[in-house]
């Protein structure tokens, strides 16, 4: 356990209280949480004795302003950002728009903080006047001259805050690989490295894991991060680390990829608009004295190289996408393992052989772009740097295509797990470390000297062992502390459990020809008002296809995830409570629904991972190679937590209330239904075949609210 408790942190922690105490009852509609307080102090005690702090907070404790007054009273004492990190914008947006301005008003000293973001969010002000000074794209020219008028009004040079269309903002958004940093004509004004330099003086840095994920991957490649080096992080929804880091720190190439080349290099086949930056290059080139032998080399050695690059690159994922189907999956969107295996169908041979096709088209147009950057070079051109800039950008694109295409194609090491998906609009190929917890230990816990990672949901039980594991804290178990709190609302008055006992396989039509009618019945009843949650598309669909026609005759308005993006949905859902949204994987956690328009939870089936998922499948046989159960210590605390998450969308206010009702059977017959159950909050518990439980249930609602 850490030593360093010593008097000033006991000057701190006392700092801590008193605002909690003195300053936070000065805010309007204030409720005091006894919760709350502790969080605060026990990030205070991290922050103070260099502690890593694991906090699991209900829903409701009001975390965000637990960990920001500690983190900004750190700050203030020692000079130095604290970032704290979330996975959702949402999240984000309430921390900047919503915590920081309460804290201000609470707060005597004044405070910087800055959203820290990535850099393809902001304008790069060169490729900006490049495509503005264009004649080769004359439409692009014009939108690019009237979004540096709105520039030069003061708008923020960020896309979110930008009229920009999407094929402008391919060509003049900022890239780490083109920006000529200090040679840069506009460096001083440029607003990345504004708000970078402002980051440097700022007291808190709002920031996402994918970015902080993406940081440590640079940092870890000798390259320059994109976050200044913090003492201090806290990292909210820190239930996602693992998924992010995977993510980040694997590596992957897909036809998107491709595709996003073509639309900012060169499109021959695009329209005039689209056409991308090579075009640009080419306007500039042909004004310069040396224009036949700058063209020459262009059109000759890179513009005609393109072409052949791109064909085969589609012709690779085609053939990828045949092997995928050929190796035996279910459905698109399912991932499939790569081994020797996958590559011995004829399917895959082809892919193999298309894969050496297009390495070698990627070293030809890696060498053309060099040639034209060494000519470049040597004639010294001053107009040229922005164009020098980009040919780099290009080699360095296409190197990491290689790069990712050699690594992912040539499954030969055991510490990652290599994987395909195809959809109908995409194909990647994929390798993802075995073990992301030990970098993650290493480059990312190991240098930092103190952090706080909070989630509602990290705890299997009351355990967070699990948890630690999969992010590479047991590697560093004598500075980790530890905490659980409640959640501070009443779950035994305000939810019901109900579990059906006759239930089992939402995939089956049986499934659907028992449970429609006692569904149909409580939907009724309820008005709408409810969350379907389902664990996986197929079951999404079939739940559809079975209620949507009787849902309609009831009056009650069918949601669906995949019709619309999941934020409009949920808008849809709280403009209409009489209505239905079923959701698989994002709606199971994240998802806010506070008061009366969410009354019902349905669960399909207890939330197992997909037991032949490459990286699933692969965790599992490690365990079982190390002579452990892969259910016991994987699957089974994987579903615990994603379960604890679906439950919880239930109850997001201290007046909320409602019914959770499980309809898998497992939950009540097999030997681990006890774990999930233990894993909940105390509340009204049943368990009976859906139609006398759906009444119950409604009576159960009736009666609470006579
Ligand atoms: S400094 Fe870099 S990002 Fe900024 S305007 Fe210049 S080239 Fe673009």
């Amino acid at each position: 356990m850490p030593t360093r408790s010593g008097p000033d942190s006991q000057v701190f922690l006392e700092r801590v209280r008193s605002f909690f105490l003195e300053k936070l009852p000065l805010r309007p509609n204030y409720e005091e949480r006894p919760e709350q307080l502790e969080m605060a102090l026990g990030v205070a005690r991290a922050l103070a004795e260099e502690e890593i702090l694991v906090v699991e907070a209900g829903t409701g404790t009001g975390k965000s302003l637990a960990y920001l007054v500690p983190c900004l009273l750190w700050s203030f004492e020692h000079g130095q950002p604290v970032i704290i990190s979330t996975r959702t914008l949402n999240l984000q947006q309430q921390l900047l728009e919503k915590d920081i301005p309460l804290l201000r008003s609470l707060m005597e000293q004044p405070f910087r903080a800055t959203a820290a973001r990535g850099w393809s969010n902001y304008v790069c002000l060169r490729r900006l006047d490049s495509v503005q000074s264009s004649q080769q794209l004359p439409e692009l020219a014009h939108e690019a001259g009237e979004l540096s008028e709105v520039l030069s009004l003061g708008a923020p040079g960020i896309r979110q805050k930008l009229p920009v269309s999407d094929p402008l903002w391919s060509l003049v958004h900022a890239d780490s690989q083109a920006c000529n940093r200090q040679m840069c004509p506009h460096y001083q004004e440029c607003y990345l490295f504004r708000e970078r330099r402002e980051m440097e003086r700022s007291e808190l840095i709002i920031a996402n894991h994918s970015l902080v994920m993406a940081d440590v991957a640079l940092k870890a490649n000798g390259a320059q991060g994109i976050l200044p080096k913090p003492a201090c992080w806290v990292l909210d929804e820190g239930h996602h680390l693992e998924e992010v880091a995977n993510d980040h720190l694997g590596r992957a190439i897909s036809l998107g990829d491709l595709q996003r080349f073509r639309q900012t290099v060169f499109d021959p086949k695009g329209k005039v608009n689209d056409a991308g930056w090579l075009p640009l290059l080419r306007d500039r080139l042909s004004k310069t004295e040396e224009r036949s032998r700058l063209l020459e080399c262009l059109d000759q050695g890179l513009l005609i190289s393109l072409p052949g690059f791109y064909q085969v690159g589609e012709e690779f994922f085609y053939g990828l996408t045949q092997s995928i189907l050929a190796s035996g999956a279910s459905e698109m969107g399912t991932r499939v393992t790569l081994n020797s295996d996958f590559f011995h169908t004829p399917e895959g041979e082809d892919c193999r052989r298309l894969s050496e096709q297009w390495a070698a088209h990627m070293e030809h147009v890696e060498s053309a772009a060099r040639d034209l950057h060494r000519m470049l070079t040597d004639l010294e051109l001053e107009a040229n740097q922005g164009g020098l800039a980009e040919l780099q950008s290009l080699v360095e694109r296409v190197k990491s295509l290689r790069s990712n295409l050699e690594f992912c194609i040539f499954p030969d090491s055991g510490d990652w797990v290599y994987w395909a998906v195809a959809t109908a609009n995409n194909a990647t190929l994929g390798a993802t470390p075995l073990d992301v917890g030990e970098r993650l230990a290493a480059e990312f816990f190991g240098p930092a000297r103190s952090m706080v990672v909070t989630s509602a949901t990290l705890a299997v039980g009351k355990d967070l062992s699990f948890y630690e594991k999969r992010v590479g804290l047991d590697l560093h178990q004598n500075r980790v502390a530890r905490s659980l709190l409640d959640s501070p609302f009443d779950y035994r008055q305000n939810a019901y459990l109900g579990v059906a006992t006759d239930l089992n396989d939402p995939n089956r039509a049986e499934f659907w020809e028992r449970a429609c009618e006692p569904l149909l019945w409580l939907l009724q009843q309820l008005g709408g008002r409810t969350f379907l949650l389902t664990t996986s598309y197929a079951s999404l669909r079939l739940a559809r296809e079975r209620l949507a026609e009787p849902l309609s005759q009831l009056g009650i308005r069918l949601l669906c995830q995949g019709q619309a993006p999941p934020g409009l949905l949920l808008e849809e859902f709280r403009r209409d409570s009489r209505a239905l949204l079923i959701g698989a994987d994002s709606f199971w956690e994240g998802v806010d629904v506070v008061g009366d328009d969410l009354s019902c939870v349905l669960i399909t089936r207890l939330p197992f991972r997909v037991p032949n998922d490459p990286l699933v499948q692969a965790h599992c046989r490690r365990l079982e190679e190390d002579g452990l159960s892969s259910f016991t210590h994987y699957q089974l605390p994987q579903a615990i937590l994603r379960f604890r998450q679906g439950f919880g969308r239930l109850i997001r206010s201290q007046k909320d209330r409602g019914m959770v009702l499980v309809l898998d059977s497992r939950l009540y017959h097999k030997s681990y239904g006890p774990e999930f159950l233990s894993a909940l909050p105390a509340c009204n518990r049943r368990a009976g075949r859906l139609a006398g439980l759906v009444q119950d249930a409604i009576k159960w609602l009736k009666g609470f609210d006579s």
